[in-house]
């Protein structure tokens, strides 16, 4: 399952939530959040929704606890059932900002980083971009293959210099981990060259 720290951090929000402000028998109330129907829906199916969660872990941690902060918030002063849809709503809207928040910074060192173990297919079928942001925990220049992509695709030369998508080696770990089966690394090595035409 892609998105488990969205998943984990709202039902930490929820949970201590819950208890903070209810107070009781801390284990009655992990039972009734983990086995109440809506709740496992939301964080299993709705909330991990790869189209609308945020890229890098950090921001998947502050979407996941701010939802179930806005959930308790709204359940309870707005006495209002539906809280969690309302803020995953809101917290959808919040997505584009929280891609910003924790980028790993750019580097001309070159890291090691131990890619995930491989399996063999014989057919290679792609799909749209998950938004799990693996292509990026795994660059060894800690660049944002997905996001240099989709302002390559756009044309966005600007946003190509301000990402350094110049630093990229074509190593190909960020198309290896991709569970989409997208192939970052070309696009990567074709905005780099890019770039070499853009003047200065
Ligand atoms: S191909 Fe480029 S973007 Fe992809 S992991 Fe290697 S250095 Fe990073
Ligand atoms: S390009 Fe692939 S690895 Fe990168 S965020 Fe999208 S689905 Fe994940």
């Amino acid at each position: 399952m892609e998105n488990n720290a969205v998943m984990c951090s709202y039902n930490s929000g929820v949970f201590f939530g819950y208890v903070g402000v209810y107070g009781g028998d801390a284990i009655l109330r992990l039972s009734f959040h983990l086995f109440a129907g809506s709740s496992i829906f939301l964080a299993f199916f709705m909330a991990t929704d790869p189209a609308t969660t945020p890229l890098t872990k950090r921001g998947q941690y502050i979407f996941g606890l701010g939802l179930g902060v806005l959930t308790l918030l709204i359940q309870t002063f707005m006495n209002f059932l539906g809280g969690s849809i309302l803020a995953l709503v809101i917290m959808d809207l919040t997505s584009p900002w929280l891609d910003k928040t924790g980028l790993l910074k750019p580097t001309e060192e070159k890291m090691e980083k131990k890619p995930p173990k491989a399996q063999m297919f014989e057919t290679v079928k792609t799909s749209a971009c998950m938004r799990c942001g693996a292509c990026m925990v795994v660059c060894c220049h800690n660049l944002s293959p997905i996001l240099i992509k989709e302002a390559f695709d756009k044309g966005k030369t600007e946003t190509l210099k301000r990402l350094q998508a110049n630093l990229c080696d074509g190593c190909g770990k960020c198309s290896f981990v991709c569970p989409a089966r997208i192939d970052p690394r070309g696009a990567m090595l074709r905005a780099k060259a890019s770039l070499r035409t853009v003047k200065n």
